[in-house]
This record gives structure tokens, C-alpha cells and sequence, in this order.
């Protein structure tokens, strides 16, 4: 398994789980606006909550969890930090963290994208080097490898491009 996916799908279930804590939060206010409806100035202004509640959710949906789920982590990291501080500022401390936590989670999934071991361990970031002669880098795991080889030294993928 890809340690990058494995970021990934945990950032995913993060996200999710968020957003379940978020919808029932939202369905409690809902209920409660309706209830307040008998003083019509707080039933109103609490259901307004819960509009505002709804439209949350389905911009952290299509923004973060919908991104994640089709694997673009790079696209879903900057809203879904964007997400926890909001969460972290209106006091919804448990999605707050669920969503910095995979906010994290994308950002290790994005590195293990770029390097990691065949073995599963996720490598020290390699930025590639300009090249100098002899060796050229895997486009897989990002491991330079002599330029004559045909399989990476690091992750054994083949090599591609020109040296
Ligand atoms: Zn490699």
C-alpha cells in the first residue's frame, strides 16, 4: 500500500467524522430553532444558525472531504486548515481538531506521495538536486539512482524520462 493513501484515507475518515459531528450539531440547533419558534426574534435567529450550519457543511464537503476522496490532497489542504481554525474559533473544538489533525494528515500524505520506501516507511523528503552527470532521480520515490540503471536503487520502479 502507497503510505501517501494511507495519509490520505485517514485525512478522509478525519474530515468525515467532522463533518457527522458537524451535521448533528446542526440538526440539534435546527430542532431547537423550530422549538424557539414561540418567541419568533430567537427561533428565527437560531434557525438562521442552522442555514448558515448547512452551508458550512456543504462547502467543508465539497471543499475538503469531496477533494480528498478523489485524491487531490493538495488542493484540500489549504481549505481544510482554513476549516479547523474556523471550527477552533467558533468553539466546535472536536471538528476543529479533526480537521487540523487531517489537515497534517494531507500535508504527510503529499510527502508520501513524493518519497517513501518500498517498505513502507515514509522517507526524508529528497528535493531533487540540479542533476550532475551519472545519476537522475525516480520519479516515484524521488531517490537518485545511477543514470545507467533501469530499476530505482530505492523503490524499484522503472525508470523513466531521460537521464
Ligand atoms: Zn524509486
Amino acid at each position: 500500500m502507497h503510505s501517501g493513501d494511507a495519509d490520505g484515507d485517514t485525512a478522509k475518515t478525519l474530515v468525515l467524522v467532522g463533518l457527522i459531528l458537524d451535521l448533528v450539531g446542526e440538526v440539534i440547533l435546527f430542532g431547537l430553532g423550530v422549538l424557539f419558534l414561540a418567541v419568533p426574534i430567537l427561533g428565527t435567529l437560531v434557525l438562521g444558525l442552522a442555514v448558515i450550519g448547512f452551508l458550512w457543511i456543504a462547502l467543508v464537503y465539497f471543499y475538503s472531504y469531496d477533494r480528498i476522496a478523489g485524491g487531490d490532497y493538495e488542493g484540500a489542504r489549504t481549505p481544510t486548515l482554513v476549516f479547523a481554525i474556523l471550527s477552533l474559533v467558533t468553539l466546535a473544538l472536536v471538528p476543529g481538531i479533526l480537521f487540523l489533525i487531517a489537515y497534517i494528515k494531507l500535508g504527510d500524505a503529499l510527502k508520501g506521495e513524493a518519497a517513501y520506501y518500498a517498505w513502507g516507511q515514509p522517507a526524508p523528503l529528497v528535493f531533487p538536486a540540479p542533476l550532475s552527470g551519472g545519476s537522475r532521480y525516480c520519479t516515484y520515490c524521488g531517490r537518485p539512482s545511477p543514470a545507467s540503471s533501469a530499476f530505482c536503487a530505492g523503490c524499484g520502479a522503472r525508470m523513466t524520462g531521460a537521464p
